[in-house]
């Protein structure tokens, strides 16, 4: 069991860019719990859904996918328009194309300000919960895994 949920907190982080540790502590208030777990060591049943409730909470987090498409306009260039489907969005810009484009799919950060726009026409209030959300349990901020 223990290399069952070991691998699915091993899938999340990496796919989020979460440390492991960080993973631990924000879940279930223990920076230990993949070393742990992959030691051997026993987890409570209440542990478990602590960390099952994490993961599907953080999952709600992610970009949702909608089969909505639409032209959004250049900020900066008023005669440039971009394409989004946001069934799977994606954008023809450059800040997309150029470092976006390398995040996981649903990585709330692989959202340029089109296709952010996008996600306005489509009245998505909720995307701006999701964001606000995430900053809140400290997600927000892999954005170093871009540096390379
Ligand atoms: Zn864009």
């Amino acid at each position: 069991m223990n290399e069952q949920i070991l691998q699915e907190i091993t899938d999340f982080c990496r796919q989020r860019g979460l440390a492991e540790s960080t993973f631990g502590r924000r879940a279930v208030n223990d920076g230990k719990l993949a070393s742990r777990l992959r030691n051997g060591g026993r987890i409570t049943t209440e542990t478990l859904e602590r960390i099952r409730s994490f993961m599907s909470r953080t999952h709600g987090a992610a970009l949702p996918l909608l089969d909505f498409q639409c032209e959004v306009t250049s900020h900066s260039d008023p005669d440039t328009s971009y394409q989004i489907n946001l069934n799977h969005p994606k954008c023809t810009c450059p800040d997309w194309q150029t470092r976006r484009y390398k995040l996981p799919d649903g990585h709330l950060s692989k959202c340029c300000k089109h296709i952010f726009g996008a996600y306005q026409q489509a009245e998505i209030d909720d995307l701006i919960q999701f964001t606000v959300e995430r900053i809140n349990t400290g997600i927000a901020k892999p954005t170093r895994q871009n540096d390379r």
